[in-house]
């Protein structure tokens, strides 16, 4: 891109972030994204800004006789959005397409080792195509949003893969802003993911999604999911992974959630 795309670009960002959004806007999040209530007054603003820019640069398409509203585009932008809230972000660069399925969707497409990524497992159906398109189920999308405490929320974990991809391999191992954190990063998240596979072969109850035990890149999503929803068990039971994911999204849900 040129010099002068870029900067036309950066000012149309810093345009949409500082509009007004419509009042029906706070009016959906505050009913049916419960979180969206929970953030500090500055966060929120923020998000809303994140929102305008998010729904300006992606493209939305509806699947299966899915009608793709505003509410629709708000509320998947919003909870994709959260994620980057507090980072330096160039807003999931790479992709532009995100493709939403009323429910339950089947995709007629051969499954290619590192290329497709598919979560089905039921309550987190979606996909994330590397480069490609993010697939969500708008049921799920829902079931997600309104219920901040399941640990489980389809939209952060394809987003997450999304935020992986950034180095262009889906490993695990996101961009870190601060580049001194990557051995620590390593260390706590092999270790941590070594023992949800060690629990799960034993079959042990986790605070962390059995899904997680999958791979690294499977582990790094769900712990997302388990970082933004259920921050105060895994404080409490993994310090240190909570400590660096703290450390690579600059958020403390923590104190979002005071019991
Ligand atoms: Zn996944």
């Amino acid at each position: 891109m040129s010099r002068f795309r870029v900067r036309r670009k950066q000012r149309r960002r810093q345009r949409l972030l500082a509009t007004e959004v419509p009042p029906a806007w706070h009016e959906l999040l505050r009913r049916e994204f419960p979180l969206y209530r929970r953030l500090p007054a500055d966060l929120r603003r923020r998000l809303l800004g994140h929102i305008q820019v998010f729904l300006d640069e992606k493209v939305f398409v509806g699947c299966n006789g899915m009608e793709v509203t505003e509410p629709v585009r708000v509320l998947i932008a919003a909870q994709a959005c959260l994620l980057i809230l507090n980072q330096p972000t160039d807003y999931y660069p790479g992709f532009q397409t995100i493709l939403v399925y009323p429910d339950t969707f089947v995709v007629p497409v051969t499954e290619r080792d590192g290329v497709i990524h598919s979560d089905t497992v039921s309550a987190r159906l979606g996909e994330s195509w590397h480069r490609g398109p993010v697939v969500l189920a708008w049921d799920q999308v829902l079931n997600g949003a309104r219920d901040d405490r399941d640990g489980h929320n389809v939209v952060m974990h394809e987003f997450a893969h999304k935020l992986d991809e950034e180095n262009w391999q889906v490993d695990g191992l996101p961009v870190l802003t601060d580049p001194q954190q990557y051995p620590q990063w390593q260390q706590v998240l092999s270790r941590a993911y070594a023992e949800l596979q060690q629990a799960v072969a034993r079959d042990e109850p986790a605070v962390i999604d059995d899904y997680g035990a999958s791979s690294p890149a499977e582990f790094f999503a769900v712990v997302t999911e388990t970082f933004f929803e259920r921050p105060r068990l895994l404080h409490r039971h993994h310090p240190r992974l909570y400590d660096q994911f703290q450390r690579f999204y600059r958020l403390d849900p923590l104190q979002w959630y005071p019991d």
